[in-house]
């Protein structure tokens, strides 16, 4: 049985990642923390998440309940929580699973030099179904080449705090990957008033927000004469959680090493 242990526990992703935990048969949730003075600290964590109550509590500090884990999942908002927690695991020796989006360099920095004893899978998108996506938008791009346009347009809920996704980064990479040309050089967030025409190298990235969207994603090759589009709809978090579920399995029996989750579906 592994213990997993969910930071961000009261969130709309850990709510769900709680509920699969809980119902999978070789999993054991027995560990949950939000931020000191959260209303959910010291509620049951199967309460929490609408499942029979587990008998372990919200804590807010995962220091005092790493000891009896086996595996901590991180997804919060604000992101600096989550460095904290890979220092705390890290430090513990525990597999980590992070899918908190938005963060700056200097966070992935310091929470990658903090898990480099220990097996972490980090991924700006745990749905299978988008794993692929990103492995279909890198050949596509190599194929089409330098005559079609690429533009990602990615849409969420309206809570969303950051824009674009880090879904709709990890497609313009890919595509960029497949094209041969750096994202920092070539990537154009957005376009308002006399932008002048499109550069043939650009690759533009364009969020939407509205109402309770769960995640959506567009990538578009435009040529002359036709426009391919490859497009991915979420229609329920579940498809992340069981994505967090299978890289928990996998993630136990991994290595020390950072992956994402090409890595845990075997996709190269
Ligand atoms: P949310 O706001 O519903 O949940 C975030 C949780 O983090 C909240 O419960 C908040 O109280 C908690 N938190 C804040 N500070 C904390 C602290 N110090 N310690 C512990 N917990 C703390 O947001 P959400 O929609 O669940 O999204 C969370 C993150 O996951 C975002 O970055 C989002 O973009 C990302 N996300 C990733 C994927 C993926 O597949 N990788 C999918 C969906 C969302």
């Amino acid at each position: 049985m592994t213990r997993v242990a969910i930071v961000g526990i009261a969130g709309r992703m850990c709510g769900r990642i709680a509920h699969l935990v809980h119902e999978a048969e070789d999993l054991d949730l027995t560990g949950g923390v939000e931020f000191p003075g959260s209303d959910a600290i010291g509620k049951d964590l199967g309460e929490l998440s609408g499942s029979e109550r587990t008998g372990h509590h919200v804590v807010d500090n995962l220091e005092t309940i790493v000891s009896a884990t086996d595996a901590v999942v991180v997804f919060t908002a604000p992101p600096d929580p989550t460095v904290t927690a890979a220092e705390i695991a890290g430090a513990a020796g525990k597999p980590l699973i992070v899918g908190t989006t938005g963060m700056i360099p200097e966070q992935i920095e310091a929470m990658t030099s903090a898990v480099k004893n220990v097996p972490c899978v980090f991924a700006p998108n745990f749905s299978i179904g988008v794993t692929v996506l990103t492995k279909l938008i890198e050949d596509a791009a190599r194929i089409l080449g330098n005559d079609y346009d690429v533009e990602v347009v990615e849409a969420h809920h309206r809570y969303k705090q950051d824009a674009p996704s880090g879904t709709a980064y990890a497609l313009a990479e890919a595509a960029a990957r497949g094209l041969e040309r750096d994202l920092n050089a070539v990537g154009v967030y957005g376009r308002h008033g006399d932008t002048g025409a499109r550069s043939q190298a650009e690759i533009g990235v364009h969020a939407l927000r509205a109402g309770d969207i769960v995640g959506e994603h567009t990538v578009m090759f435009g040529g002359i004469g036709e426009t391919v589009q490859i497009a991915h709809r979420a229609q329920s978090r579940d498809t992340f959680a069981v994505g967090v579920v299978r890289s928990i399995r996998w993630a136990s029996e991994a290595d020390a090493g950072m992956y994402n989750m090409r890595d845990v579906l075997g996709i190269s």
